[in-house]
């Protein structure tokens, strides 16, 4: 919170009232240096003393704390500027998340593939074929998984035919043929099936 920003406005609000400090801090019951401080930008009210002090001057308690007048309209900008803040940090996050499953993705073939083409290609005993398989198997499948996971959750699928943008449910995208990230789905919005690219941003 903007102390001085306050400060001024409350010292602005008191002089339109036509009241003095002291004026003002007698109607609320404490010292004129109080108030002074406050004008001042080197304290803020006590929590206790904000409404009353609102009403003398006439403001709401909204407004004391943004030390502005809040109309309609820039209420509007302040809440559009918040979404636009949010809406940005996802995208990055999700760019961060795309990237991750990447890697994920490509250790987890490794570590499932390797053991696999060596017991394909090594001269190793059979039943250490068995282990070499199995030993990959699992963390190599569970590193996929949560791949998958990452790359249902982070960004959004676009309808190749509608241009509907939607996060699949896990068994529709984990069902579906894929090359890299696009995959063959059916849109929910309009139906039809298509390649569906993987996009960051909604609009
Ligand atoms: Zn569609």
């Amino acid at each position: 919170m903007d102390q001085i920003k306050i400060g001024k406005f409350i010292a602005e609000r008191r002089k339109e009232k036509g009241l003095t400090q002291m004026q003002l801090a007698q109607e609320l019951g404490i010292t004129d240096r109080a108030v002074s401080k406050w004008e001042n930008g080197r304290a803020l009210p006590d929590a206790s003393l904000m409404l009353p002090l609102c009403e003398h001057l006439g403001i709401s308690v909204t407004e004391l704390l943004c030390g502005e007048v809040v109309t309609m309209e820039n209420a509007n900008q302040a809440l559009e500027k918040q979404i636009l803040e949010i809406v940005r940090e996802k995208e990055q996050r999700d760019k961060q998340m795309l990237r991750i499953e990447w890697v994920l993705g490509i250790l987890s073939c490794i570590i499932l593939f390797v053991p696999i083409f060596i017991a394909a290609y090594a001269p190793v005993e059979d039943w250490l074929r068995i282990v070499l398989i199995f030993s990959g198997f699992i963390p190599g499948i569970i590193g996929l998984c949560f791949a998958m996971k990452i790359e249902q959750v982070a960004g959004y699928y676009e309808c190749k035919e509608c241009g509907h943008k939607y996060v699949p449910t896990y068994k529709a995208m984990y069902m579906a043929p894929h090359m890299g990230r696009t995959r063959h789905m059916k849109c929910p919005a309009c139906g039809k099936k298509s390649w569906q690219k993987k996009v960051v941003s909604k609009d």
